[in-house]
């Protein structure tokens, strides 16, 4: 491994989150309708995802822990036009590096599932045939066993890595509506737990919200939409009803404020002014003060850039104040229409 390399593998899986990130990405983009993460002792011992997407043809295989292996650009100037998220092939790659990474896998055409062990060169260390049904499964264990510094770093803070893990897959279980999220964990302490179920596949956002919080959060949820910039628009959204239908005890039942954020289906960090302005207005109309919007925004490519850091989640959209203006003042017109 040059040292020019592993800096680069290095950005890519920083920690336990952004690693299962890429891999519930990948199965996102090979058309999964059931996507099951499992955890031994919170992500220490092993990390598993399973999926019943396209599966991986076994010319792809040999190599697909390679650096720049993907099947994702055909041509060049497909980057203009890319819809899934990964595009690079650097994160197979990236794992295969920083831990001892199985692929079993099993496409349309294939009588048989393939089952790959990788070893940290991503040279293959076994080949074997095991009965499966169509898709992925990618396991891992030993998650930065050669980089002992970060090993030791992930060890120690193993529960805010899980609890940063659980926050994104919750992410992406609400705004994938087409398809099943579950996060399992086996922990010697509490046995086999299931964290998360995001359901079968469903209409929109806010019946995943119903599954992933629970039925009483969807139902104090009013819908949120509208157009900013040029052709930028709110295609789906849900905020907290300004008042809970005015029972203390139910606006007390929120604990925190809840922000959920995707442009173009991608979960990113909310806009800098975002929260504040959510604040503000709750201040005025809500007994809580607390506030939870869950929205999915339109943004026409070329205003968008979503390469400003590694994990994409920091992102700069060409008509942010105009979605400022347009953010505080549909707010108020809801909350006012509310109040009358
Ligand atoms: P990228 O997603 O940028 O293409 P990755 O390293 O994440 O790169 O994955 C490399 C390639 O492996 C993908 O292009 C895809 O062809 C294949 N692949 C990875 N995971 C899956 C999966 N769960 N189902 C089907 N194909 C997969
Ligand atoms: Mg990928």
């Amino acid at each position: 491994q040059s040292s020019i390399l592993n800096i680069c593998v290095n950005q890519v899986i920083i920690d336990l989150a952004t690693c299962v990130k890429e891999l519930v990405e990948n199965s996102l983009d090979a058309g999964s309708t059931k996507i099951e993460v499992y955890l031994k002792e919170y992500g220490k011992e092993g990390v598993e995802v399973v999926d019943n997407g396209s599966g991986i043809s076994s010319q792809n295989l040999e190599q697909i822990a390679q650096k720049g292996a993907t099947s994702k650009i055909r041509q060049f100037q497909d980057l203009e036009s890319l819809d899934t998220f990964g595009f690079r092939g650097e994160a197979l790659n990236a794992i295969s590096v920083l831990s001892q990474l199985t692929i079993t896998t099993r496409t349309e055409s294939d009588e048989m599932a393939y089952r790959y062990q990788f070893n940290q060169d991503n040279s293959v260390k076994s080949k074997t045939l095991v009965p499966r049904e169509r898709g992925t499964t990618i396991s891992l264990t030993d998650l930065f066993g050669n980089i002992p510094v970060r090993k030791q770093e992930f060890n120690k803070n193993i529960i805010s890595q899980y609890n940063k893990l659980v926050n994104m897959i919750t992410e992406y279980a609400i705004i994938s509506v087409n398809c099943q999220i579950c996060l399992i964990n086996q922990s010697s302490k509490k046995g086999r737990e299931m964290i998360l179920n995001s359901g079968s596949p469903m209409k929109n956002m806010l019946q995943k919200t119903a599954q992933v919080f629970s039925k009483k959060i969807s139902e104090m949820l009013v819908e949120l939409k509208f157009n900013f910039g040029e052709e930028c628009s709110v295609i789906e959204g849900y905020v907290l009803n300004k008042q809970t239908s005015g029972s203390v005890q139910e606006s007390k039942s929120i604990q925190k404020n809840m922000s959920y954020l995707f442009v173009n289906t991608r979960p990113v960090n909310p806009f800098k002014k975002m929260n504040s302005i959510f604040s503000d207005i709750y201040k005025k109309y809500n007994t809580s003060a607390r506030y939870i919007y869950i929205l999915h925004l339109k943004v026409k490519k070329d205003a968008i850039d979503f390469n400003v850091s590694p994990d994409k989640r920091d992102i700069f959209i060409k008509y942010e104040n105009e979605f400022y203006t347009a953010l505080r003042d549909s707010l108020t017109q809801l909350f006012e229409k509310l109040n009358s």
